[in-house]
């Protein structure tokens, strides 16, 4: 009971925004010096994912189009991904997945906001933000939807709306790590659903909102549903980090 009722504290300082205390680092722990929790040199050592192929964001290598695309991409016409998952990437998104930390979160939703108006200079931004579901039972032990609170962040960032409910999760899925694309595909068959609430009418781009890609099986998937309703939408992919 104590537990739970820190957490939500915890939770609720995070949401609010409230500055108990001066930012700091979350990676160094030292004074931040500015409103973020990350410093500048911190900032300045974080691993940026090279421009790579638009629709999957894989890096090129040198070559020009992207032979993984046409599997791997399929309904999504283009990713973008501020960092690769490696370190200390990876730790940060473990430590605001599994662990509370909603600041290390909030420090990589900023990083991508700031990253984005680049890509978007001869291009339309999407009209709606919808962060990819989580299961009713996952969202009640973790205590909140990481895509969500992500596109919480970019949607105050960058003036966009979110929609967390219009995409669901209706059927618990094991987890997909370590499972080969061809499987990850299967074990997301019917896994997702669009809610039965009004739906917005006169879409024509949205961008899915995820923590980190690895096969692209989940926006796929998702991708897929909305088609079924929108067959023209132009369904885009942000994530924090491409593995
Ligand atoms: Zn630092
Ligand atoms: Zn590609």
């Amino acid at each position: 009971m104590s537990t739970w009722n820190a957490r939500q504290l915890y939770q609720w300082l995070n949401f609010a925004q409230f500055r108990l205390l001066p930012a700091c680092c979350v990676l160094c722990g030292r004074p931040a010096g500015r409103d973020l929790d990350l410093c500048r040199s911190c900032e300045s050592h974080l691993p940026r994912l090279p421009e790579g192929c638009p629709r999957c964001a894989r890096p090129l290598e040198g070559t020009l189009s992207c032979r993984q695309c046409p599997a791997a991409a399929a309904g999504l016409a283009r990713t973008l991904a501020a960092h690769p998952y490696c370190e200390p990437i990876a730790t940060l998104v473990t430590r605001f997945k599994y662990q509370q930390d909603l600041a290390a979160g909030r420090v990589l939703a900023e990083g991508l906001a700031a990253r984005l108006p680049a890509h978007y200079q001869d291009a339309a931004w999407p009209e709606l933000l919808l962060p990819v579901p989580l299961h009713p039972s996952r969202w009640r032990e973790r205590g909140y939807n990481q895509a969500a609170l992500i596109a919480g962040d970019l949607g105050r960032l960058l003036g966009l709306p979110v929609a967390s409910r219009l995409l669901e999760r209706v059927r618990v899925t094991p987890p997909q790590q370590g499972l080969p694309a061809a499987e990850r595909r299967r074990n997301l068959q019917g896994a997702f659903a669009l809610a039965v609430a009004p739906l917005p009418e006169g879409l024509t781009r949205v961008a899915l909102i995820d923590d980190v890609v690895t096969t692209m099986s989940t926006a796929q998937a998702l991708a897929e549903v909305l088609h079924a309703r929108w067959p023209r939408l132009e369904v885009q992919l942000w994530c924090l980090a491409r593995a």
